[in-house]
């Protein structure tokens, strides 16, 4: 049974949430402040964060949590539909985003989805161990969720490992952003081509911080993204 925390200081939403998770299935807790929140978090599966408590961001709590080396999922709740708020949680290393007001039912959906993406299941496809680009000094292992880039491990966000391992599965093709939110958040789900975007540059800022190509996950204006194989120039198609 995956455990539920719940940040949320506005008890309407906390106790809604929490009912519908309960039943459900989850166990759900509720914590109304980032300092309760932090004495819960032992044991968490995910989190539903609310970005504005009466101590603090919600923020904070995401890079504590990261830094802590603990990995609970987390889908970020919002009051206002901000573009920047939502770049910065999904770069904070969350793994949704959902503006209020949501009903607490598609929120249990949400949750459903991520935690069933947390964890390989028999619906993932099997992928042969590691699978390498050609030429390209990437390796994603599936069975262990882990990547390498220049043999540096790579610290994803379960959204960029699925993007990675996406691509990294056919090098050089070209994946639309629909196809990339088909195959890495699946169906149900309001994806914007915005959000795929803002996963894919945190993403390039690891690979670029572990010591890789910037282009290594090229932009194809007007498609989408792919990874680059052999080496500098991709060399728009073969005739
Ligand atoms: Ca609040």
């Amino acid at each position: 049974m995956a455990h539920v925390l719940i940040v949320e200081d506005e008890p309407a939403i906390a106790e809604s949430l929490a009912f519908a998770l309960r039943r459900d299935g989850f166990s759900a807790e509720i914590a109304d402040c980032l300092a309760a929140a932090h004495e819960k978090l032992a044991g968490v599966d995910l989190v539903l964060l609310d970005l504005m408590l009466p101590d603090g961001s919600g923020f904070d709590l995401i890079h504590q949590t990261r830094r802590s080396g603990a990995h609970p999922a987390i889908i970020v709740l919002s009051s206002r539909d901000d573009e920047a708020d939502r770049v910065a949680a999904l770069e904070t290393g969350a793994d949704d985003y959902v503006t209020k007001p949501f009903s607490p039912r598609e929120m249990v959906a949400r949750v459903r989805a991520v935690l069933r993406r947390a964890q390989p299941g028999p619906s993932t496809p099997p992928p042969a161990g590691e699978a390498s680009a050609g030429a390209m000094p990437v390796t994603v292992d599936e069975a262990t969720r882990r990547a390498t880039i220049e043999g540096k491990a790579l610290d994803l966000t379960r959204v960029e490992f699925d993007l990675l391992a996406c691509l990294v599965a056919e090098p050089g093709r070209v994946f639309t952003r629909a196809q990339l939110i088909d195959r890495v958040w699946g169906d149900g789900f309001a994806i914007t081509d915005r959000t795929v975007d803002s996963h894919v540059k945190g993403l390039r800022k690891k690979v670029v911080e572990a010591g890789g190509d910037p282009n290594l996950v090229e932009t194809v204006r007007g498609v989408g993204y792919r990874i680059a194989v052999g080496g500098s120039d991709a060399g728009a198609g073969h005739t």
